[in-house]
């Protein structure tokens, strides 16, 4: 370590992906950097939810970012770099299309589309294990710098059945002709996820953003009470009986409001992110780039990279 790195002190504000990735290339340069989020731990919106049956046995959906794929020839170094310590795995699902109009699977996935990469055990996994590097502290008033971002809204729907869903040939699929659903995923397909007991299967459904933006249109922009989620659930769970497939009840439902899931703009060109020179602040997430995984991390990257060339530390990324 640098006597110049000893001296620098960065505060990274948010420990969603961007945040801890940002904050684990400034540490591995020898920075001291504190980690502040508002949330309850790290992960941001790849987020996993743990939910405990009745009969005391745990379930748990990763009910945000399903998983991530990777083309960026930079972002492909720092996940191969995570791939070998084993904070990602590659989730070897298979994926298709159902088309409610005609009640069948369609456009079943070619062998050899992009590899599909998981957080293990859970998609927050990637963070938590990024932050544990540095120090996270949860401070709950810190100030929202960007307002006017315009979002789309997502409600999640986490479903477990007591059997698998024999009818479904994949473990991913779109659904097309659908006014509420957009995806389903089987959470317990991938690795690390498995269900207690075995026979078990967990699935998130998302919604389509037009059925989302007019639930948080008529709800309006506050937490959703238990009721309004009950709703919702009902809802997206009918939906997905309307396919004909003939389905199981479930033994536990619950849907989640995502009310800014992705950004509808990006706010910076080929910098893939917001530095400001004279106060030395650098501004990273999916909405300097593009609302995936892969974006956040490459707008992390490049952050990471303003800061380092800022204090004269090589940035090497
Ligand atoms: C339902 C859903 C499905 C998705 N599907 C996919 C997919 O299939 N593939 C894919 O690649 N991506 C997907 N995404 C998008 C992906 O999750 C995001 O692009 C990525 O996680 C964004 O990371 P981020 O770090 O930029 O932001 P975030 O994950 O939002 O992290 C921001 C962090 O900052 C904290 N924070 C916010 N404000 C403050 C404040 N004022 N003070 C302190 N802390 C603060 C928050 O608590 C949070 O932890 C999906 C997202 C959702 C919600």
């Amino acid at each position: 370590m640098s006597s110049a790195a000893v001296a620098a002190n960065v505060a990274v504000i948010g420990a969603g992906i961007s945040g801890s990735v940002c904050a684990s290339l400034l540490a591995a340069r020898g920075v001291a950097v504190t980690l502040f989020d508002s949330g309850r731990g790290a992960g941001g919106r790849m987020a996993q939810r743990r939910e405990v049956m009745e009969d005391g046995t745990e379930l748990r959906f990763d009910h945000g970012a399903p998983y991530f794929t990777v083309s960026n020839s930079e972002v492909a170094r720092v996940v191969s770099g995570w791939e070998a310590r084993g904070i990602v795995a590659e989730w070897k699902a298979t994926f298709a299309c159902f088309d409610l109009a005609t009640g069948k699977f369609t456009d079943f996935e070619k062998e050899g589309t992009a590899k599909k990469y998981v957080g293990v055990p859970a998609m927050n996994s990637i963070c938590k294990s990024l932050c544990a590097e540095d120090d996270l502290s949860s401070f709950p008033h810190l100030p929202t710098i960007l307002q006017d971002i315009p979002v789309r809204p997502c409600f999640a729907l986490m479903v477990a059945f007591s059997e698998p869903l024999a009818m479904v040939p994949v473990h991913g699929f779109s659904f097309n002709n659908s006014n509420s659903l957009s995806w389903a995923f089987c959470n317990s397909s991938k690795p690390g996820r498995a269900c207690v007991p075995p026979n078990r299967q967990s699935w998130v459904f998302h919604s389509t953003t037009e059925y989302a933006s007019k639930v948080v249109k008529n709800i309006g922009p506050r937490k959703p009470s238990a009721e309004a989620l009950a709703k919702v659930a009902e809802e997206l769970f009918s939906e997905f009986q309307a396919t004909g497939l003939s389905i199981p009840q479930p033994i536990f439902m619950k849907a989640h409001r995502w009310g800014a899931a992705f950004p509808a703009i990006a706010i910076s060109g080929d910098d893939k992110c917001v530095w400001d020179k004279s106060t030395k602040l650098a501004i990273c997430g999916d909405f300097c780039t593009n609302p995936s995984v892969e974006g956040a991390i490459l707008s992390a990257t490049r952050g990471a990279s303003k800061i380092l060339e800022s204090l004269s530390l090589p940035s090497g990324l």
